[in-house]
């Protein structure tokens, strides 16, 4: 079987995934959801002039030969209005957020101030506008304050929140289904018998689902039976808008995804040349109403079924989510140790750590033993370099890093 190339089976998974409809959700749902329609504010931030320190408010005017005495009329806390205009001659305690009364046109610190029965000394002048925050000076009402296509943080969410949309508009995360498959696997932590080996794959996919932003949901640990698979997945497939497995892809006797999938979805099956993750299905998986959804068959071994979902299942579930930039930050590191390899026609994922160095220079060395089943190295890096095909790339040179965390 040819190899096929990784930026052939990455866009052959991205034109078969759709971005999925838009919903409102509950403002504390929307982290990390994509904004389905322009969002314009029908209000200002901040909403009213108001004070941006404690202080008091007076008439720039009266303070400008320092030091100066003021007469105080009152106390004003954030919350409250102050029912008459500041006359010259006078000023007015105010908090950290309280309405500038009528006539104010400045602040003076506290920390600037003495107070003495009802009069304070200034001991320096304001000019007008001194330690206010004018109405709008963040949004204005009638602003397109995040367009159709942005990435709720959350510092987005507060600035939502800010402008009272409780439900904002967003593309729907999707509900992604994982499995994993293997008579050898243990799940539960009891101990293992002969050829037994833990089941790491599920947690981690779910991990990486939940970090990708969408829901994830664990349909278990099979045994390599097909009757058993086919109604899983047929159960599956009814709710969920995409499904991962883990294991079976591959060439062996009991590739029993393989087999099923073969029979009841559409799917391409490929070797991708690519180290790790090397074997990768991808389909479609018809509900019973007729629509489909798209299948992501990752291969078994740790290291690969991680960097598979990295190069081909993250990308189109952000692509379902709405986002327009699907990869991950990738950034330039010079190499300061080798990154071992031989020449074999594929593309390299290193394990790497990539971090600053004293002038602040990105650099990455290779994390440890780099098998497709050297799980806890992947999990001590925190980063793939991308190695094209050829030889051992020496110290100093300088690759692409795909950060992970
Ligand atoms: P497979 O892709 O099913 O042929 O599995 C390839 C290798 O990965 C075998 O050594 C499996 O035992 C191992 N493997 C498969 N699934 C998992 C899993 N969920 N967790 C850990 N190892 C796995
Ligand atoms: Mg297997």
């Amino acid at each position: 079987m040819p190899l096929t190339p990784l930026a052939d089976a990455q866009k052959f998974v991205l034109d078969s995934c759709q971005v999925l409809p838009t919903i409102s959700v509950p403002l504390a749902d929307a982290i990390g959801c994509v904004v389905a329609i322009d969002m314009v504010s029908g209000e200002a931030i901040p909403p009213f002039d108001n004070s941006a320190v404690d202080g008091f408010a007076v008439i720039a005017a009266d303070t400008a030969i320092a030091p100066s005495q003021l007469r105080v009329v009152g106390t004003l806390a954030a919350g409250a209005e102050w029912p008459s205009p500041i006359q010259r001659g006078t000023a007015l305690k105010i908090m950290t957020g309280a309405p500038i009364p009528g006539g104010a046109d400045a602040v003076v610190m506290v920390e600037d101030s003495v107070m003495h029965d009802d009069t304070v000394t200034l001991s320096r002048s304001v000019r007008p506008a001194d330690g206010l925050r004018r109405s709008g000076s963040d949004v204005l009402e009638g602003d397109l304050v995040f367009p159709a296509g942005t990435v709720l943080s959350a510092a987005h969410l507060g600035v939502v929140a800010s402008l009272g949309i409780t439900h904002p508009s967003v593309i729907r995360r999707p509900r992604v289904a994982v499995l994993s498959t293997g008579d050898e696997l243990v799940g539960d932590g009891s101990p293992l018998g002969p050829g037994q080996i833990r089941d790491s794959n599920r947690v981690s996919l779910v991990a990486l689902l939940a970090e990708a932003g969408v829901t994830p949901i664990d349909v278990g640990l099979l045994r390599d039976d097909e009757a058993l698979l086919e109604a899983t997945l047929r159960d599956a497939v009814e709710q969920c808008d995409a499904i991962v497995t883990s294991g079976g892809v591959s060439m062996g006797d009991y590739d029993v995804v393989k087999a099923v999938l073969s029979r009841i979805a559409d799917m391409t099956w490929m070797q991708i040349d690519i180290k790790p993750a090397k074997p990768f299905a991808f389909g479609l998986l018809g509900r019973l109403d007729g629509t489909q959804v798209p299948i992501f068959g990752l291969p078994g071994n740790p290291v690969s079924s991680l960097v598979g979902f990295e190069l081909l299942a993250r990308p189109a579930l952000k692509k379902m989510m709405g986002y327009t930039n699907l990869n991950r930050l990738t950034l330039a590191a010079t190499v300061v140790e080798p990154l071992r390899r031989n020449k074999d026609g594929k593309t390299h994922f290193i394990r790497v750590t990539a971090v600053a160095d004293d002038t602040g220079r990105l650099v990455a060395r290779p994390q440890g033993a780099q098998g497709s089943h050297h799980l806890k190295a992947m999990a001590d890096a925190n980063a793939l370099a991308v190695v094209p095909d050829g030889d051992t790339v020496p110290v100093g040179a300088v690759v692409p890093v795909i950060i992970l965390r």
